[in-house]
């Protein structure tokens, strides 16, 4: 409570020095060009030793000058010990003095930054402020516009921060991940300008020669490129918005735009569409962050809309519903929640593109272009590349033209929601999402990483895969689909894609939707697609005429080829075979079977003529492993192939193969009992060898007792029963088996 106490008494050192000053205007006027192409940017990291709490402006400025002076005072909480406090302000402003806790400081400027150092440095977790009174001819078109419109009375002057420009106008540190907890801009300028910026106007104050002071004030965190002023020579004109969640309370909509009548009788319609917006809004992403202190438009000529926090700043072109509600959408995505990284725009732009699909597929009356239209345009846009992300790469982090390309970050940002939304198969789980993601982020940053892990943790479902192809992922799928009726009742659809950057992604997991077209009306199916070349099998009885790819226009894809055709049916993708212990071994693996009955084994000899062996059902799952043991070893080699039968009866083969035995038993024998009983012996010859082999008996002195010729087959056990022997005496015998290719063994027996 205690550093609460001193936050406090530092707010109003801020402003009591603050009121002592006076202000010696300048009114020169300076345009220069825009700056090149930023390739690096340098930043100090002694900036990350504090955190800002309170940004206070007390500045001057006046329509159609590019002159601002005053003074910003920070309060800040030292996050490590403070030795020199470092702040970012463009070398072309002057700063006049610096005070830290109400003490005047030596300062230094260098490479756009403002150096003060701290002796004894601000110790960790202490609170300080630092008030700066600094003036200078900010540069045209970058950080602060000022002209006037032709094609009506305004006069302006205003600020854009974004991305890398606050520093232009005001000294500030711009880093994305330290927002501003709360905020006054108070601004002096001609009673004959009205000045818009960002939360509450407190009031306006009547100054010495014709001049006010308009002092707003912001409890809302805000980031370093959210704090603005639109100076001009406004009207003002006012909406209330009544979103449900605060009803009987309302939202004050204050738009200042041109002073003409007819400025506002031809945009008078769609400025009243913003509290219909703000409103549905209200409902889709949760209640508007700033709900207590109003949303509005300030006009000045930045070739398009800024987000500012509270009050967009629009050029007077700008006045579309799209952009209206592109800018309103800003106020929850970029604003209340802030991408953590500049790699990470979509989370900003993406989202806020999106919330024009939002606005005019949930308020169509409010829109001259449905919903549908417009995304497909948005996808059209996207497919005029072939490759790029929606991830900013780090090379490009500081390519502003990059980072806000419209291709990428807008439109295939906002296309890619559409199609995690399509992925959710709900809309429930999708705005309870965007919801939870704004809870969990509320005035504060995250990152594309941050909104997968609260889309998963929602949907309890994985979208690795989603992000991998279609955030980090470039290009675009092609889809080709093959109908087929198997049957009169079964329709089958094969379906591949071709990808149009497969350097980077190599095929697009997911969700499709294929209408079926037929005279007997038209059917949407629902496929999951994950490898290229599936077959989807469906009950469907009518005549089909066509097929219709992604009907919804949910994902960014082009139609390849449609055909209606007999599918290629099963794809071998390998049959082979091995021999071991003198069996043949098969196996096989077999894709889109979901017209395959059953699988035939066949064997031959010769090649020509072929026996089957065995039958196989098909399993019909999209990939299966079959294996089949031919238990026969009799055969030195022989050849296989697969007889496929589909369900509508036609057949066809596999390649055949040749396999040759590896049955290599030893000749061998076994001869019992011994001692010989009842004057017969068995005798069992296994053999690596098929053919006739001879059997001999002897007695002890070499005399032929018996001889037999018995047929032998290879590799298996060939017993044999030799009685008929005659009466044996006892004594040692010899018995002798040569096979048929002359190998000879002997075993000694004796007779007891
Ligand atoms: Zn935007």
């Amino acid at each position: 409570m205690k550093n609460f106490y001193v936050f406090f008494m530092l707010i109003f050192l801020c402003n009591s020095i603050i009121a002592q000053n006076t202000y010696k205007e300048n009114c020169k006027r300076s345009h220069i060009s825009n700056s090149t192409q930023r390739v690096n940017y340098l930043q100090y990291p002694t900036m990350n030793k504090y955190d800002i709490k309170y940004l206070k402006l007390d500045i001057a400025a006046e329509a159609n000058n590019y002159f601002i002076s005053g003074s910003c005072c920070t309060v800040s909480k030292a996050v490590s010990d403070v030795d020199s406090f470092v702040t970012e302000l463009k070398s072309n402003m002057t700063v006049d003095s610096i005070f830290v806790d109400g003490v005047k400081k030596t300062f230094s400027q260098s490479n756009d930054h403002v150096i003060v150092k701290l002796s004894p440095s601000i110790p960790t977790n202490s609170f300080f402020s630092v008030l700066i009174f600094y003036k200078g001819t900010t540069i045209s078109n970058s950080g602060v516009y000022a002209g006037t419109a032709s094609n009506n009375t305004l006069s302006y002057t205003a600020t854009l921060s974004e991305s890398y420009q606050a520093r232009e106008w005001f000294p500030i540190k711009q880093i994305l991940s330290d927002k501003i907890d709360s905020t006054d801009i108070w601004v002096t300028t001609s009673n004959t300008n009205k000045v818009g910026s960002n939360g509450n106007l407190l009031g306006v104050d009547n100054l010495a020669n014709n001049k006010v002071r308009y002092r707003w004030h912001s409890n809302h965190p805000m980031n370093y490129y959210m704090p603005s002023i639109a100076v001009g020579n406004y009207q003002e004109y006012k909406n209330y918005a009544k979103p449900a969640a605060i009803s009987p309370d309302s939202i004050l909509i204050l738009h200042y735009i041109p002073n003409s009548q007819s400025f506002l009788s031809s945009n008078k319609t769609n400025l009243d569409k913003t509290p219909a917006f703000v409103e549905k809004l209200s409902e889709l992403y949760g209640l508007y962050p700033f709900y207590d202190e109003k949303y509005g438009h300030s006009t000045a000529e930045i070739s398009g809309g800024m987000e500012h926090q509270t009050m967009t700043t629009m050029c007077s072109n700008c006045y579309g519903e799209s952009i209206v509600a592109h800018e309103l959408g800003h106020q929850w995505f970029g604003d209340h929640v802030t991408c953590a990284k500049w790699n990470d725009i979509w989370l900003n732009e993406g989202f806020a593109s999106y919330s024009e699909y939002l606005m005019a597929e949930k308020l169509p009356n409010l829109f001259s272009t449905s919903a549908a239209a417009s995304m497909l345009s948005v996808h059209s846009n996207v497919m005029r590349s072939s490759s790029g992300s929606v991830y900013v790469p780090d090379a490009s982090v500081y390519d502003e033209n990059r980072i806000f390309s419209s291709q990428l970050s807008y439109d295939k940002g906002s296309a890619i929601i559409h199609t995690l939304r399509f992925e959710m198969q709900s809309d429930s789980l999708f705005f309870k999402t965007l919801k939870n993601f704004q809870t969990q982020f509320k005035d504060s940053v995250a990152t594309g990483e941050d909104f997968k892990n609260v889309a998963e943790a929602t949907c309890n479902k994985s979208f690795a895969d989603f992000f991998t192809q279609w955030y980090y992922g470039q290009g675009y799928p092609t889809y080709n689909v093959t109908y087929y009726k198997s049957t009169a009742n079964t329709l089958l659809l094969s379906v591949s894609e071709n990808v149009s950057a497969s350097t980077y992604t190599s095929f697009f997991k997911g969700l499709l939707e294929l209408k079926i077209t037929s005279n007997q009306g038209d059917t949407t199916v629902l496929i999951n697609l994950n490898s290229n070349d599936q077959i989807f099998q469906f009950n469907y009885n009518k005549t089909p005429t066509g097929i219709v790819i992604d009907p919804n226009n949910w994902i960014i894809n082009k139609n390849g080829t449609i055909s209606n055709s007999i599918i290629l049916p099963v794809k071998i993708l390998a049959f082979t075979g091995s021999s071991s212990n003198c069996n043949y071994l098969l196996n096989w693996t077999t894709t889109n079977e979901l017209s395959i009955r059953k699988y035939e084994i066949q064997y031959s000899q010769d090649g020509i003529n072929y026996n089957t062996i065995g039958t196989l059902n098909a399993l019909k799952d999209s990939e299966n492993n079959y294996a089949f043991t031919f238990n026969e070893s009799t055969l030195a080699n022989c050849l296989f192939r697969l007889k496929v039968i589909e369900e509508n009866g036609s057949e066809f083969y596999s390649n055949s193969i040749n396999i040759v035995s590896n049955c290599n038993i030893a000749f061998e024998v076994s001869v019992y009992p011994n001692p010989i009983l009842n004057n017969e012996i068995n005798v069992n010859i296994h053999s690596n060898h098929s053919g006739v082999n001879q059997l001999y008996l002897y007695n002890s002195i070499g005399q032929l007792i018996k001889k037999e010729n018995v047929v032998v087959k290879k590799g298996l056990n060939n017993p044999f029963r030799w009685n008929h022997l005659g009466h044996l005496s006892k004594g040692t015998y010899y018995i002798k088996i040569i096979n048929e290719e002359g190998q000879q063994i002997n075993q000694k027996l004796l007779k007891n």
